[in-house]
């Protein structure tokens, strides 16, 4: 609940208003567990929300810390059960956490490991929140970074995904600027237009993977519901909207999408547009058969974008050694 909600809430009890913020913060900045752990609420209020509310509460089941680079990546399991996996990664701008917004995936990329199950379901705020939360606690460190790019289509959880952005930028709780959440889709047109609206200041990437409609069909099966140049149009009215770059996410795949062709079409794709392009060389998935181009490769491959004034980085590769990429541990585990 926002804090307004939560006043909405007390209100209905005889509750004073203010009690929704010293709650909020409880929640949200102290991250307390038990409704018994706030103190400053009278014990009939605390028996009451005992009753009437539910904590929401993830378990942790496994963390594995990598030995090259500190990266560490946890399963937790959500209150039904249901096992999700969540990315912190260090960096020198500060602590950034990767969660989950689904637990599985139905949009099916085929380099993909999230999308081996299928979907299960949508996480709610809170479990979205708490991936962060119980990070953060872990570590005794501040998150000041958050990417929606772990298991799951955001844009597929749109409405809990906005109420997880508001929560997470209230200034009563955790407080991180919108301008360092990066919610990344695989386009979703009509709720990429629809987030444009709303004029929020996080960062959209669009996983992009091939320069044009028939490659990209190959390997994400949502191109057959959204034509590549619709997805580009709805990104251009995101910008527009915003004033927010876009980046694009480009999982460079050894012979499917690395060649110089594919280089010059994604420069005519992208050529004159305020963006920035970041190139991953395709995790091995063991269920998938696609391979990283060699390093070569990767290098002329950025170059030709450089050389065509597109801002591109490659993407610094964390936690190698303990399946840091895209549903791998949670496969594993199921
Ligand atoms: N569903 C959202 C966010 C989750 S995936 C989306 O599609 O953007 C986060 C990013 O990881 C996406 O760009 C996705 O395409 C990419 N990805 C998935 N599997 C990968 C793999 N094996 N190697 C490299 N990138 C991968």
């Amino acid at each position: 609940m926002t804090i307004q909600e939560l006043a909405a809430f007390l209100e209905n009890f005889g509750e004073k208003a203010f009690r929704a913020r010293q709650i909020f913060e409880w929640l949200h900045k102290k991250q307390v567990h038990q409704f018994d752990e706030m103190t400053n609420l009278s014990k009939n209020l605390r028996a009451m929300l005992k009753e009437r509310a539910q904590l929401v509460i993830l378990k942790r089941v496994e963390v594995q810390i990598s030995k090259q680079d500190g990266t560490r990546k946890y399963l937790f399991a959500l209150p039904d059960g249901n096992i999700i996996e969540s990315v912190l990664m260090k960096y020198k701008h500060g602590n950034s956490v990767c969660i989950s917004s689904q637990a599985g995936c139905r949009m099916a990329c085929r380099f993909c490991a999230s999308a081996i199950g299928g979907l299960v379901r949508s996480l709610r705020p809170s479990e979205m929140l708490e991936q962060i939360y119980q990070i953060g606690q872990d570590i005794g460190e501040r998150i000041s970074h958050v990417v929606v790019m772990g298991t799951g289509e955001p844009l597929d959880n749109y409405d809990n995904l906005l109420r997880f952005v508001e929560l997470l930028s209230e200034e009563h709780g955790l407080h991180i600027s919108q301008r360092n959440i990066t919610v990344s889709t695989c386009g979703i047109v009509p709720k990429i237009r629809a987030l444009a609206d709303r004029k929020l200041q996080i960062t959209l990437a669009l996983s992009l993977h091939a320069p044009s409609q028939e490659k990209r069909l190959q390997i994400m099966p949502v191109a057959a519901k959204y034509d590549l140049s619709e997805v580009m149009k709805a990104c251009d009215y995101y910008f527009a909207k915003t004033g927010r770059r876009m980046t694009f996410e480009y999982s460079l795949i050894h012979g499917v999408n690395d060649t110089d062709a594919d280089a010059r079409a994604l420069c005519a794709l992208l050529g004159g547009k305020n963006c920035h392009v970041n190139l991953i060389p395709v995790n091995p998935v063991k269920e998938r058969s696609y391979e990283q181009p060699d390093h070569n490769t990767t290098i002329c491959f950025k170059n030709k974008l450089e050389k065509n004034k597109i801002n591109v980085t490659i993407r610094r590769e964390l936690g190698r050694d303990i399946d840091g990429a895209c549903g791998q541990l949670r496969k594993k585990y199921l």
